[in-house]
């Protein structure tokens, strides 16, 4: 038993939320007074998402994102992360977080054999910084950044391309990769945003982050990456690190897709860009079986949508719902 769509993509990699809660307010994600968080109760409890991960490995998925939300946030996350470290059938557990509240951390991380930290960090200036995430933690992140990096942990930096606030530094970003053995991922900017109402001066997608670093410098080289990979990414020749470009709104990668995602209430959905299909948690609380619940999730992906424009073509209704409700 796999999961498989009707293109015939091979389900192997799920991105969970573990909360909706969040200590930051980044400005692309959420309004300023955050977002209508859900009743406690209406969280998947921890026992819940180790049973749907386990169900999920047993039909071939074989990586995990956690995120949120802040999944840092969320009370027990390590030990959580601890519980999920016995399944074998996972050959990568990853985890997506603004740092504020790791540093603490960073040795138990290694020790669980995390496989890679994406950090989620927009600006390298403290008031800037400041200024996207409307609360000044810059200091706590950067001390992040500097303990990941001097780990054994793969380190990849989350960098929001955000028109009018820090395209300036997109060079300064690529410069990291100069001296570091990191991976810099530039992210469109996509209108989940709970209603924040962004106004953009000018849409920073992919040919134009690609067209702005090549104007900087004469020659870079494409390098290879997974099949399933969101970036696509490059390196300037003799630097250590490298940079990647996630067409995440213009969604060119979707051919490949290998994802799915469950959000923290339990929601279940095949693309980013769907309204959600159905919620894991009511038939959890109802008393499905294992072998319901493996139906219920081939059944699913199978009607997967073949792109993320259909998806949200069939939603009904526009994409804004907050990032920290769904999962980056
Ligand atoms: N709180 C954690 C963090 O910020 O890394 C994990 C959750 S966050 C929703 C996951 C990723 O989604 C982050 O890298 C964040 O920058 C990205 N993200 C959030 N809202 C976005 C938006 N509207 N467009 C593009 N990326 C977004
Ligand atoms: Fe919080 Fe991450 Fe959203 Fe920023 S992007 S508000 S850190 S969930």
């Amino acid at each position: 038993m796999e999961l498989k769509d009707k293109f015939g993509r091979k389900i192997s990699y799920l991105r969970l939320a573990v909360t909706d809660r969040c200590n930051l307010r980044c400005q692309y994600c959420m309004p300023s007074q955050g977002i209508d968080i859900v009743d406690r109760k209406e969280l998947l409890s921890y026992k819940e998402m180790y049973r749907i991960t386990r169900i999920l490995s047993e039909l071939g998925v074989n990586k995990v994102r956690l995120t949120g939300g802040e999944p840092f946030v969320r009370k027990d996350f390590v030990n959580f992360l601890e519980s999920l470290s016995f399944n074998d059938k996972l050959n990568e557990i990853n985890i997506t977080t603004n740092g504020a509240l790791i540093s603490n951390h960073i040795d138990k991380l290694e020790e669980l054999k995390i496989n890679a930290i994406n950090l989620s960090i927009d600006s390298l200036k403290r008031e800037k910084f400041a200024q996207i995430t409307r609360r000044d933690v810059f200091e706590n992140v950067y001390d992040t950044f500097e303990k990941l990096e001097k780990s054994n942990l793969n380190l990849k930096l989350n960098v929001v391309v955000q028109s009018g606030f820090n395209t300036d530094e997109i060079i300064d970003f690529v410069e990291l990769s100069k001296d570091k053995n990191i991976a810099v991922r530039f992210i469109e900017e996509m209108p989940f945003n709970g209603k924040g109402q962004r106004i953009m001066e000018d849409e920073w997608n992919f040919n134009k982050i690609l067209n702005h670093i090549k104007e900087n410098y004469p020659k870079i080289e494409q390098v290879s990456s997974s099949k399933s990979s969101t970036s696509v990414n490059f390196k300037i020749p003799n630097y250590k690190g490298n940079f990647g470009i996630i067409p995440a709104f213009t969604r060119t990668i979707c051919n490949d897709c290998n994802r799915i995602r469950i959000t923290a209430t339990g929601m279940f959905k095949n693309c980013l860009f769907d309204g959600g299909v159905f919620n894991i948690r009511d038939f959890i609380r109802n008393g499905a079986s294992d072998e319901e619940l493996k139906e219920l999730f081939i059944k699913t992906v199978h009607n997967k949508p073949e792109n993320g424009f259909i998806a949200e073509e069939n939603r009904g209704n526009d994409v804004s719902e907050s990032m920290s409700t769904i999962g980056g």
